[in-house]
């Protein structure tokens, strides 16, 4: 789960060239600006990170103008994400300790964009609990992870900003969900569309396995489309095989993908070995879209060639652009 607040030490601290009231902080792989001289190198803060949408209380008032929520920001050139507090921003009883999640404490929740009428649709009943959700960890938390699996075999697909939709066969039985939910079938709803449109359960019947696809579904009317896309479509980044809870190796997922002729997400490199280095993941996230090149793709996903999980956590992970963010997170 991913910890919007927590208590975080600051791991280094470096002037911003031509300011002389800020300073640009490090917080797990997060860079900051902070008020010069507020903390010092190992210092506790409580850490928020983007995304947070902060209680209304007058520690936080500035951040009205901005409905209470952390966003990306640029100050005097230098990129921010997430906002550090003095831990007097914690009730007294609370014990300080590194890494502790305080979301609740501090009564922060979550920004979710708006979901478009055209995805919504109508409940059938809860996402079905042999899939699992899609989701992905953002790469500012995973140092230790990097670290243990430097040089392991990875392949890099661009991140779309669309809505995640599953669609799935078990025991004879097509469903159709999208984020949270499995829905009726529906004429009106983009992804059922699609799935007749792709023929998408007739090619999986065929098959004769209980798989899921999942794929992003991106285009007019979804998110802010800034891919700039005409209509709607899907693209695939995953193909789970129930019976086995596994998903399919990259090699497996790509060819099965060409066989039934459905679009994988863009594949930027085929063959990456990994590397540890935060900031330079950050670095290579920045760039166009491979389906619009005049637009900021909105990052990159990171996975192994062989799927693993790791201490129950799946061997794939986010590096969201953050030139997409200023641009676009409005
Ligand atoms: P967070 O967990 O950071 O709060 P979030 O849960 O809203 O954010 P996203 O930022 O949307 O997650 O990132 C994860 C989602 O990205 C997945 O659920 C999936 O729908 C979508 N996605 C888009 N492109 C890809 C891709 N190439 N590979 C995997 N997932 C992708
Ligand atoms: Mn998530």
């Amino acid at each position: 789960m991913r910890k919007l607040a927590s208590i975080q030490k600051i791991k280094s601290l470096e002037p911003i060239e031509g300011a002389d009231a800020i300073e640009k902080a490090q917080v797990l792989g997060w860079q900051l600006v902070v008020k010069k001289g507020e903390f010092k190198i190992g210092d506790f803060c409580v850490y928020c990170e983007i995304d947070c949408i902060m209680p209304n209380k007058p520690e936080y008032a500035f951040l009205e103008p901005r409905k209470m929520r952390i966003k990306t920001v640029k100050l005097r050139g230098q990129v921010s994400q997430g906002i550090c507090f003095p831990l007097s921003v914690l009730p007294k009883e609370v014990p300080i300790s590194e890494d502790l999640d305080v979301t609740e404490i501090l009564g922060v929740i979550k920004y979710e964009p708006p979901i478009p009428a055209s995805l919504e649709g109508t409940m059938k009943g809860r996402f079905p609990s042999f899939i699992p959700k899609t989701d992905e960890t953002r790469v500012q938390i995973l140092q230790e992870f990097l670290d243990q699996h430097k040089g392991e075999k990875c392949y890099i697909t661009e991140k779309l900003d669309g809505s995640s939709v599953t669609y799935f066969i078990k025991d004879g039985e097509f469903g159709v969900c999208s984020r949270n939910l499995e829905l009726i079938e529906d004429d009106k709803n983009s992804m059922w569309q699609l799935a007749r449109e792709l023929d998408i359960e007739n090619q999986l019947r065929l098959l004769n396995k209980n798989y899921a696809l999942q794929a992003e579904i991106v285009g007019e009317g979804i998110q802010k489309n800034t891919l700039k896309l005409r209509g709607q479509t899907v693209f695939f980044f995953n193909i789970f095989d129930i019976d086995a809870y596994k998903y399919l190796d990259f090699k497996e997922f790509v060819s099965l993908m060409e066989t039934l002729k459905l679009k994988t997400v863009p594949i930027i490199e085929e063959e990456y070995l990994l590397e540890n280095d935060i900031n330079l993941l950050v670095e290579k996230s920045i760039g166009k879209s491979l389906i619009n090149p005049k637009g900021w793709r909105e990052g990159i996903v990171i996975r192994s060639h062989k799927e693993q999980f790791i201490g129950g956590e799946r061997f794939s992970f986010k590096a969201v652009n953050p030139k997409f963010l200023l641009k676009y997170d409005g």
